[in-house]
């Protein structure tokens, strides 16, 4: 049993859906444009999202896009195209898993309860430390020297990726593409995060303690000396 956002803007089979999901005692929401699911995940993430890829107000893999920028929320793709370069390309995009139109219950049931299982026993709690900083990611919360940072979302991000390749420098691309999700950029985007990074860990760039930079390669983070 699991609460399911279904993003499809065709009523027919949107009624059907759903019908059949609360039938399997699924509790469903669901939404006719991507932007109405884009504001109802923020406000309530359900267990996961059926998400149609042709909607009136954005492309699928735009609003696929959009949703990994807000959400880690598993997404199972309904294409009526049998296309598998798409479906590929969805894939990487962070789709979880997809579906092609028309199917039955009993498929669309079954890929859900696939993806749910992979999200909940997947990924086992796991809390990384690296010196004074532990970052637990599956509760989302972060601490250095045992008190609490209030990081946003995405300087949580970001300190989680590098303290998961303590010692290793990580290129600004590389943050693009994994922890901002994007292809190309602006590597000031990416240094301004790191600078309010460096703030809440209380160094600075000229006197870095876990955050170093490597001139025209990219970042490193790695544990400081311990303090005399
Ligand atoms: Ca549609």
């Amino acid at each position: 049993m699991a609460t399911v956002l279904l993003v499809e803007d065709d009523e027919f089979v949107r009624s059907a859906i759903i019908r059949d999901l609360r039938g399997r005692s699924h509790a469903v929401r669901s939404a006719g444009r991507a932007l109405d699911a884009l504001r109802e995940i923020a406000h309530s993430a359900p267990d996961v999202v059926i998400l149609d890829l042709g909607l009136p107000d954005l492309d699928g893999a735009e609003a696929l896009k959009m949703l990994r920028a807000i959400s880690d929320v598993p997404v199972i793709v309904a294409t009526a195209r049998d296309d598998e370069a798409e479906i590929v390309r969805l894939l990487r995009d962070g789709a979880d898993d997809y579906i092609v139109k028309p199917f039955s219950g009993d498929h669309l049931n079954a890929r859900l309860e696939a993806v749910l299982r992979r999200a909940r026993y997947g990924a086992p709690s796991k809390v990384v430390r690296v010196g004074g900083i532990s970052i637990d990611s599956e509760r989302r919360e972060a601490l250095l020297d045992g008190a609490p940072l209030d990081l946003t979302r995405r300087e949580f991000d970001l300190l989680a990726y590098l303290c998961a390749r303590p010692g290793h420098v990580v290129s600004r691309k590389e943050l693009l593409t994994e922890v901002w999700r994007q292809s190309y950029g602006d590597d000031q985007t990416i240094d301004v995060h790191l600078s309010w990074l460096r703030r809440k860990l209380g160094e600075s760039a000229s006197q870095p303690r876990y955050l170093h930079t490597v001139r025209g390669v990219g970042v490193r983070l790695s544990p400081p000396p311990p303090r005399p």
